[in-house]
């Protein structure tokens, strides 16, 4: 089915215009923003929205702000704004390892990060980033606005905390001093949804120590963050054996399934691989000392 079923479209130019839309439209209005994965579910007959609330002149959702200790992104920042952007980079450069990696400029240019979230799908790559940045996403609904935790926004693939009247406005990443992160994923082919990957944010005591971790996968069956492969690097000093130890519990947290991707000991192999690489990359990043043998 190449065709989407009939539907109404109207568009929003601010995020009370987009309230109201859906609210007048009732349960079959959906909003949408790039379009790269509604349409294409809309085209397969797996999503039939009666109405669709265009929010691409919503541009109060634009923006990518350092605010104190907190970097505040507007759901409509597209792959492409994230990538570019100077201050992203620096702060979070695991959010450029993963947007160098998602999909191709095309998708970049018009899929944003709200419509990542908001789809949900297990595959997709900034869930795991906005996971270990340990980021919160401000949801706005009919009576006002409230921020969640990303512990507590996704429910499943393709279920979120966002009720069908509501709209991810904006996601906050905590900035921390003395940070890394890094980002890794596995493809077939340039552009493709990941076979597996992982994502990695630490932050180091000023003992040399690290205060703190979280790793998380992606496409490898793990819901949410891997804590027991973090827990162990906590108030430890870097070295190659911890980091081989994280490797084999984010493995063992790992639940993947066989696919057209690869087989099951495969994937569980990159959970491993994946999660030192990320980890030694990020603690480099963080300026910890070189990871140490043992
Ligand atoms: C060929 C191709 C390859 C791809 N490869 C990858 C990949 O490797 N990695 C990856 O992570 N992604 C990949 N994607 C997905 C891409 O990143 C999409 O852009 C993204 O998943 C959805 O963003 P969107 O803005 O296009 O959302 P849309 O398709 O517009 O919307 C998706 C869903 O989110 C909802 N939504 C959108 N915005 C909001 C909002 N502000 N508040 C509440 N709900 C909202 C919509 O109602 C819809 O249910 C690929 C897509 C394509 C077409």
């Amino acid at each position: 089915m190449q065709v989407p079923a009939p539907f109404e479209y109207a568009r929003a130019t601010s995020v009370r215009d987009v309230l109201e839309l859906l609210e007048r439209h009732g349960p079959e209005s959906h909003v949408i923003a790039g379009g790269h994965s509604l349409l294409p579910m809309m085209k397969l007959r797996l999503a039939r929205p009666e109405w669709l609330i265009d929010i691409n002149d919503v541009v109060e959702l634009r923006h990518i702000a350092e605010d104190g200790d907190v970097l505040r992104v507007g759901a409509l920042a597209r792959h492409a704004d994230l990538l570019a952007s100077e201050v992203v980079g620096r702060l979070f450069p695991l959010v450029h390892d993963a947007e160098k990696v998602i999909a191709d400029p095309v998708v970049r240019n018009r899929g944003t990060i709200g419509g990542s979230l908001g789809q949900a799908d297990p595959a997709e790559d900034l869930t795991t980033v906005c996971d270990v940045l340990r980021a919160q996403v401000v949801i706005a609904g009919p009576s006002g606005e409230r921020v969640v935790d990303m512990a507590d926004f996704h429910r499943g693939p393709y279920e979120t905390a966002c009720e069908q009247n509501e709209l991810i406005t904006e996601v906050r990443f905590p900035i921390r001093a003395r940070s890394g992160s890094a980002y890794e994923k596995v493809e077939r082919r340039v552009g493709d949804w990941a076979v597996g990957a992982a994502g990695a944010a630490l932050q180091m005591a000023d003992d040399g120590t690290i205060a703190d971790a979280a790793i998380g996968l992606t496409a490898l069956g793990l819901e949410g963050l891997a804590t027991d492969a973090a827990a162990v690097l906590v108030g430890q000093r870097p070295s190659e054996g911890l980091v081989a130890e994280a490797g084999r519990l984010a493995a063992e947290a790992s639940s993947p399934v066989e696919d057209q991707r690869g087989p099951v000991d495969y994937k569980r192999h990159l959970a491993d691989e994946l999660t030192r690489r990320v980890l030694r990359r990020a603690l480099d990043r963080a300026g910890a000392t070189a990871v140490q043998g043992g």
